[in-house]
């Protein structure tokens, strides 16, 4: 069995991430694709659901977790607390599925040096206008909201170099070409592909 791969997706909150996962799942069978599931500690908003978009714990049973080392990697993003447990992800990856953590450049940098064999994609606003439209069209935040959320927009950028792939989430459909491209190219890699055509390699090359 090939193992699947581990993917990083990080984002400034605006540049379409969640979106761009979730087109992307809809494209893909679940026994193919799947998504980690965090666990938080920040308040549930509307029109979410406990055990769908994250497991919402208090911050005890946050800390208790941490001290029996249930994570891959937490951080705190915005004053709450964020994590990827360890369980399921290392069974998913070993029956072939590749898994999608939809986490921030913190968990990244942990994530990258536990499992150095995970890919990680940055993905970035065509214009730090765009960005700002985007932040605005969520709601009727006052405009200290606005300018602290653009303030942590661009925290989060300054770590893209620290990732394999970059897309500029201007045109939709063409990023999300470009997430599929990454995806179908990992898929090819020498490594992965002997592996899968092991038999067929074998035969190919005998005598
Ligand atoms: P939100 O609260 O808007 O859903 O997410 C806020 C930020 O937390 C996003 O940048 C998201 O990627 C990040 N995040 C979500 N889950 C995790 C996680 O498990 N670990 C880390 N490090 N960041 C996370």
């Amino acid at each position: 069995m090939v193992q699947g791969t581990l993917y990083i997706v990080s984002a400034p909150s605006g540049a379409g991430k969640s979106s761009l996962i979730q087109a992307l799942l809809k494209t893909q069978p679940l026994y193919d694709t799947q998504v980690s599931i965090s666990h938080t500690t920040r308040p549930i908003r509307p029109g979410e659901k406990h055990g769908e978009h994250y497991f919402f714990v208090s911050v005890e049973q946050f800390e208790r977790m941490i001290e029996e080392h249930a994570f891959l990697e937490h951080a705190r993003v915005f004053g709450n607390y964020y994590g990827t447990s360890c369980e399921t992800i290392t069974q998913t990856l070993s029956t072939g599925v590749d898994v999608f953590l939809d986490i921030d450049w913190q968990g990244a940098q942990q994530i990258r040096q536990r499992m150095p064999l995970a890919r990680s994609i940055f993905i970035l606003p065509p214009s730090k206008e765009e960005l700002s439209r985007r932040l605005r069209g969520r709601g009727q935040d006052s405009e200290g909201v606005i300018t602290q959320r653009m303030a942590q927009a661009v925290a989060e950028m300054t770590h893209y170099a620290e990732y394999d792939y970059l897309i500029v989430n201007d045109d939709f459909n063409t990023a999300l070409m470009d997430l599929k491209t990454i995806i179908r190219a990992e898929k090819l890699r020498l490594e992965r592909q002997k592996l899968r055509h092991y038999a067929l390699i074998t035969k190919l090359m005998a005598d």
